[in-house]
């Protein structure tokens, strides 16, 4: 690992710190957790990829710019560092599109990656079921080959974006026979099927976050499965790979809620409690640690590695720190906290309250940080499974 960068890293740097500068739009968008923050994120993300920006490290025949990990983490520290809008398609740009470069075929590739890194087409992720949570294996949705088609049927909950999604990527059971997660198979399903139900869940904050989704003899063709058939697992073992290391939470992310709560104990001039300066600063600290550990696991893949089991310590570590950071943030504000976003005294208090509300959930999605901690005793500690 070398930290420093090269002249054409920053170059690199420069060019996409310019582009940010005369594109990101000058107000926030509306939450992409309703109907036109939906469509305002949407076309916030046409804007990032007519400008060559929606995924750089993404081949350029797909859509991206060919750049290197490295790059990618230099070009999101500096879409964090211009407050630009949140990736309404993170779920097809940062988990589909890496596992479909892996386990697509030539046609699945040419099909989807070029309409994800557009966003013309956004995705839910579909795996969790009323009794499949953190027992993934335990999924009971089925798909029944008939013909050249998938019959679906079955339910999913808790699906991101799906509210508003076009496509969803899930797990169905093809085996009836099987147990646990042999029999399971990878499937790409469009959410406006005939036989395809969505239902809207509002989250804590009352938006559609979430929807609950209902396969009735849903078709699917046989060429939307992302591959073997019962070898889903693996596949879905790689996206939650991609989830949980690097992709779905960049560090530049943490950095920047890192260095909003260091201006925010400047601006409320908190500095006469020792205690909490030590916290703010320890959360700093942290936010860089948890970059610098990520340009070392980005020279490992770099050199030819791969991300395995240490992607649990990665997720617990930032879902962690986003909750300390937010916890931190409202003890500073304290009773203002509570202000509407609009009273005099706010000052932002209303966006620290809404990310703190979501950060209740990063111990949550992703897989439990409980489920994390079994994965690092067993697979890291080699500890014994009971
Ligand atoms: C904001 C958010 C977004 C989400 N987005 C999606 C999405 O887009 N698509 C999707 O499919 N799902 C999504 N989920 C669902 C998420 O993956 C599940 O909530 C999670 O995997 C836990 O499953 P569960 O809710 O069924 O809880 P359960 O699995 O029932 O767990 C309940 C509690 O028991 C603990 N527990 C369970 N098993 C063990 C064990 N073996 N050892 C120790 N402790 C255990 C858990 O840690 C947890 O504390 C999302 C969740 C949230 C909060």
């Amino acid at each position: 690992m070398d930290l420093r960068y090269t002249p054409e890293q920053d170059a690199f740097r420069a060019e996409a710190r310019a582009w940010l500068v005369g594109n990101v739009p000058s107000e926030p968008l509306r939450s992409f957790d309703t109907a036109e923050g939906f469509a305002e994120h949407r076309a916030w993300e046409r804007r990032l990829h007519g400008g060559g920006w929606a995924m750089v490290p993404w081949p350029v025949e797909y859509g991206g710019r060919g750049a290197d990990l490295i790059e990618w983490l230099i070009f999101e520290e500096e879409y964090y560092r211009a407050g630009a809008p949140g990736r309404v398609n993170q779920n097809g740009i940062f988990l589909l599109g890496p596992t479909i470069m892996e386990y697509g075929t030539p046609e699945q590739k040419a099909r989807y990656l070029p309409k994800i890194a557009a966003s013309e087409e956004v995705w839910a992720q579909g795996w969790s079921e009323p009794n499949a949570g953190s027992d993934m294996a335990a999924i009971q949705a089925t798909a029944m080959l008939d013909g050249d088609h998938y019959v679906l049927n079955g339910q999913k909950t808790w699906a991101s974006r799906a509210a508003f999604a076009d496509w969803l990527f899930g797990m169905f059971r093809t085996d009836p026979d099987s147990e646990r997660h042999r029999g399971l198979t990878f499937l790409l399903v469009p959410l406006d099927a005939p036989g395809v139900t969505v239902r809207p869940i509002a989250q804590l904050d009352g938006e559609a976050g979430f929807a609950e989704i209902f396969f009735d003899d849903a078709r699917v063709p046989l060429e939307n499965r992302l591959g073997q058939e019962n070898g889903g697992w693996g596949v879905a073992m790689a996206t939650a790979g991609f989830e949980r290391g690097l992709m779905l939470r960049s560090p530049a992310r943490f950095q920047r809620t890192a260095q909003r709560l260091v201006d925010l104990f400047r601006a409320q001039g908190a500095e006469v409690d020792t205690a909490l300066r030590d916290t703010v600063v320890r959360c700093w600290m942290d936010a860089e640690a948890y970059a610098l550990e990520t340009y070392r696991t980005v020279s490992r893949l770099l050199g030819g590695g791969k991300i395995g089991a240490e992607a649990s310590l990665n997720k617990i570590f930032w879902s962690e720190l986003d909750l300390r950071m937010h916890e931190t943030a409202l003890e500073i504000l304290g009773a203002r906290t509570d202000l509407l976003p609009d009273a005099p005294a706010a000052t932002g208090a209303g966006s620290w309250l809404d990310g703190y509300l979501f950060s209740l959930s990063g111990p949550i999605y992703a897989g439990t940080n409980e489920i994390q901690r079994n994965v690092i005793a067993e697979r890291i500690l080699g500890l014994p499974r009971s």
